[in-house]
This record gives C-alpha cells, structure tokens and sequence, in this order.
C-alpha cells in the first residue's frame, strides 16, 4: 500500500534560492508547517488544503486535482510523467515536509537513484524526524531560523525569544544529523530587522560544528507583509564578519520572483 500524506502541488520548474539556483528542478510541496515565520513567502501551506495541484503539462498549461490524502505512489507517477530524469534535482519541500518523516521516506526511496539529486528543503528543527530519513536523501538545505524573526504555531513571538537558545539548540542537534547525508547547507534569511548579533551567533555556532560548511545568507524577497530588504552594505559587511569562522559564505537573494518562475 505505502503511506499517503498531505500535499499542496507538485511542479517542475528551476531552483530559485541557495547553491543550486537557477539548476532544473521538480518541486514536490507538503503541507502544513508548525512555525509562523514573520517573512513567510507560502503561507498558503501552513494548513495542508483540501487538494494537491499536479501539473501534468510541461509548458504549465494543464494541471489537475488530487484530493488529500495523496498516496506517495500517486505522487510518484506524477512525477514521472513529468519527465523527473530531466531534472538535476527534486526538492521534497513545503510547509515543513518532516511533519510527514513516513511520507518523505517513501518518496526519497522511489524518486532517489534515478538521475535527479534527492534534495530536501526544511525549516531545520526537527532532528529525531530528520534521523529517519536522512540515508535516503542527498542534500539536506536547511534554514537557520533566527529566533526574533520566527514563532512555533500558537505561540506568541516572546515566547520564542524567552527560548532563543534551546531553539538554536535545536538547529545545532539536526545540522548534526544533516551531516549523515552526503551534502547540507544552511540558509539563513536576513530581514531589515533581524538582528546581525543573532545572524553571527548562528554562523559561529555552525562553524564550531564544520567551518566549512555552506551558509548562504539570503536577503528577504519584499512581499506581503514585508516591504523592505536589508541593505547591500548590510550584506557584505555580515559575509564579512561570519567569514572569520567560515570558508563559504554567501550573499544569494530569491531570483524566481525576478522573472516569474514559480
Ligand atoms: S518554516 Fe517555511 S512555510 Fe513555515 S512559516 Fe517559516 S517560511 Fe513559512
């Protein structure tokens, strides 16, 4: 039988964030998500809804509808018929996908090994999820929440501040099980009002861990709620300072929303 989960769309399209950006891929999108962070750019997954969208047409044109459940095999055969071996990646992303550990499980094992790199996209706050899946993936992308800029679901942000630390403890115990995968990188996003002490602090603490560790530094894309980026200036000097504990550090800003790639 194999499990089904919740899911929100299935798509091809390019990576439009990290390392890999611009690198073709196939977007697998779960939903549900138990934080509510302040620059969300998909908070339509925060509730899984009550149908997945499939594209089935590679030129964008036609989709159809799954209600959920959909069983991980459902997904698997959509994800063939949209040509996976001609994407470099496929990304298990969401919402936050280890709210479902069974369902990525499924999916790794049937998508991995087929030419498409098994990349899973996560809030990265869930290590004893991530400690069941992680042989089956290839690249684990994770962010690094700043605790000022994030709150768990139904919780009040101070809330979170009051426990800013057990919440990096949190990122430092699941980049630890990351490592297990062949390739994981750390994606913190950077608003106006985040504060730089805090982005160091994560730098520093991951540098501890391996100071060779990809971290990309990813000035938030305005929309919604959020109306303003942090300065250029702002950037390079915060790559500057996090480059005293690590070798690879990059400024990498969202470029989907430049030319209106899903
Ligand atoms: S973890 Fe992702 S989906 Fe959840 S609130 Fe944050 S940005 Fe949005």
């Amino acid at each position: 039988m194999g499990p089904s989960g919740h899911f929100v769309e299935l798509f091809s399209s390019v990576q439009g964030e990290g390392p890999y950006v611009g690198a073709s891929t196939l977007f697998v999108r779960l939903g549900g998500c138990d934080l509510r962070c302040r620059w969300c750019d998909s908070p339509a997954t925060w509730r899984p809804p009550a149908a997945c969208r499939i594209q089935t047409a590679r030129d964008r044109t036609e989709w159809r509808e799954l209600p959920n459940p959909v069983a991980a095999r459902a997904i698997v055969a959509a994800a063939d018929a949209l040509a996976l071996e001609d994407h470099r990646f496929v990304a298990l992303t969401g919402g936050e996908p280890l709210l479902q550990p069974e369902v990525i499980d499924a999916l790794a094992r049937a998508l991995g090994g087929r030419g498409p790199r098994v990349l899973l996209e996560t809030a990265g706050h869930l290590p004893d999820a991530l400690a069941k899946v992680v042989e089956t993936l290839d690249v684990v992308s994770m962010d690094w929440k700043l605790a000022s800029d994030v709150r768990r679901e139904g919780e009040a942000t101070a809330v979170l501040q009051q426990t800013a630390r057990s919440f990096d403890g949190l990122h430092a115990r699941f980049l630890e099980v990351a490592r297990r995968a062949p390739e994981v990188y750390v994606k913190i996003v950077v608003t106006e009002t985040s504060r730089d002490a805090e982005v160091l602090a994560a730098c520093e603490q991951i540098a501890r861990q391996d100071p060779a560790t990809v971290v990309v530094l990813q000035p938030v894309t305005p929309q919604g709620v959020v109306r303003t980026r942090p300065g250029a200036a702002r950037l390079l000097a915060l790559q500057r300072q996090a480059s005293r504990w690590l070798t690879d550090v990059r400024v990498i800003p969202q470029t989907h929303p430049l030319y209106g790639a899903p």
